[in-house]
């Protein structure tokens, strides 16, 4: 199950890195957290989307709690279906947020929550302390309050509640695998909903909206307008901590990398483009006609789990053909301006997309002489390793290359133990990657080795070494 988390990791890391104090802190701090987050939610299987006993259909069912500053969930009960507004800014504006989502997948759509059967909302405010983050584990929504430096509450952005929650419906419909053109497109749908949330709530038009992700996130600290641009991607924010927005709006600028789950959160730009022009074009209420397009593409018969950018480009144009030519020139168009002329896709067999992450690579059986959970000594202080992590919220990675000397003697022990046997091959065996988590990769000549590791599949002791390695 996904554990969608809001803040790039790359983005905290940008923090923690080169953030001012107290920010910096916060952001190790919060890397730390989700780290442990993410080792706890992978020991457990997230609830079955029955309906609630005694929900009314029809209306949505939320509760939301307070973690009080602490990582208990899901906390104390705050405010539950139909109570009145509590005057706790994250209380209210969760309560709100989720609300607001139901809304318009319900009334736009007809869809009955994320599972379309009444699923229950649940949202936790107040978790940890400065925790600059927001995810959706499958079973409900987590809020922090920020680190009051660089961002600002996470329940102050309804499209980022929207977002989240939008992960949700993809999992329960299209179910896009998380990586390469079908990750991005994932993380595209999960943003084009999660701007019609804001769009519906508002009550703007296409030519109103601002089109950006994340827009209440940062404080007036940050260089940048937002987390992400649909209208203009790459342009949402230029800063010296956090860098440069990635995004690319066309095919031109399509990102082939193996970071990322192979670029979901830069290459999500140009579908998200798309969207926008279709959506611009076609005038009035995004959510109407640009909205129900996708959401038919997202949830009809016609679409895999595998589904590229020139997939559902044709998915999008024959779903708009079914309302009107109209409507079928606006979204022809609206790809054709991001380098993907609909004309020229593929029939409907659709080729399948690779899965990096799950292949074991060719190099990395395991020294047939070691016992696991012993130092192979043959791995000396001179040999030479790459670590990086990717993933996140836009796809911002990190890394580096060292020797086990530079390491401290039982972290450069750790390494030869875990080089030696042969738990980084099965790990790496694992299955598809999830929503906004982590990938890591190892490589080292001396074993030889090379492997992309999920980091759900990671121990809880393998994964703060990787932190370790990478941040000491
Ligand atoms: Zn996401």
């Amino acid at each position: 199950m996904s554990i969608p988390m809001l803040l790039p990791p790359y983005l905290l890391e940008a923090i923690a890195e080169r953030g001012p104090e107290p920010a910096a802190e916060r952001a190790r701090a919060t890397l730390r957290r989700d780290a442990e987050i993410r080792s706890a939610r992978s020991t457990t299987s997230p609830a079955p989307p029955t309906p609630a006993p005694g929900a009314t259909p029809g209306q949505p069912n939320r509760t939301i709690f307070s973690a009080n500053n602490t990582e208990q969930l899901p906390g104390d009960e705050a405010r539950a279906e139909g109570a009145p507004a509590t005057g706790d800014p994250a209380v209210d504006e969760a309560y709100d947020g989720l609300g607001a989502t139901w809304q318009l997948f319900f009334d736009a759509y007809s869809r009955d929550s994320l599972d379309g059967r009444g699923m229950p909302m649940l949202g936790t405010v107040h978790y940890g302390t400065d925790y600059a983050n927001a995810f959706w584990d499958g079973k409900q929504m987590v809020f922090g309050d920020g680190d009051g430096e660089l961002f600002n509450r996470f329940t102050a952005s309804l499209d980022v509640i929207g977002h989240e929650l939008s992960h949700g419906v993809i999992e329960f419909t299209a179910g896009l695998r998380y990586a390469d053109q079908s990750g991005a497109l994932n993380e595209s749908v999960a943003d084009v909903f999660g701007a019609l949330v804001k769009q519906h709530q508002l009550g703007q038009t296409a030519d109103q909206a601002d089109w950006l992700i994340g827009a209440e996130l940062f404080t007036d600290k940050v260089r940048g307008v937002a987390l992400r641009s649909m209208i203009e991607p790459g342009s949402a924010y230029d800063d010296p901590v956090l860098g440069k927005d990635p995004q690319p709006g066309h095919m031109d600028g399509f990102v082939t990398t193996t970071d990322d789950n192979g670029g979901v959160h830069i290459n999500s730009g140009i579908p998200n483009k798309a969207f926008q022009l279709a959506a611009t074009a076609l005038g009035g209420n995004a959510w109407e006609r640009a909205g129900a397009i996708w959401y038919a593409a997202l949830t009809g018969d016609q679409i895999s789990a595998d589904c590229d950018f020139a997939t559902f480009a044709r998915l999008t144009s024959q779903a708009a053909a079914a309302i009107g030519e109209t409507e079928a020139e606006a979204v022809r168009r609206a790809w054709a301006e991001v380098g993907l002329p609909v004309d020229e896709a593929p029939d409907a067999e659709q080729r399948p997309a690779p899965a990096p992450a799950s292949e074991p690579a060719p190099s990395s059986e395991p020294a047939p002489s070691s016992e696991p959970g012993a130092p192979d000594d043959r791995i000396g202080d001179d040999a030479e390793l790459y670590l990086g992590r990717s993933g996140g919220f836009t796809g911002m990675s990190r890394s580096r290359e060292f020797r086990l000397g530079e390491l401290s003697p039982p972290d450069a022990d750790s390494w030869r133990q875990l080089l030696g046997g042969p738990e980084l091959t099965t790990w790496s065996r694992s299955d598809a990657p999830e929503p906004d988590r982590y990938t890591y990769r190892v490589a080292c000549r001396t074993v030889p080795l090379d492997v992309q590791l999920p980091e759900p599949e990671l121990p809880d002791q393998v994964r703060e070494l990787f932190h370790r390695t990478l941040d000491g």
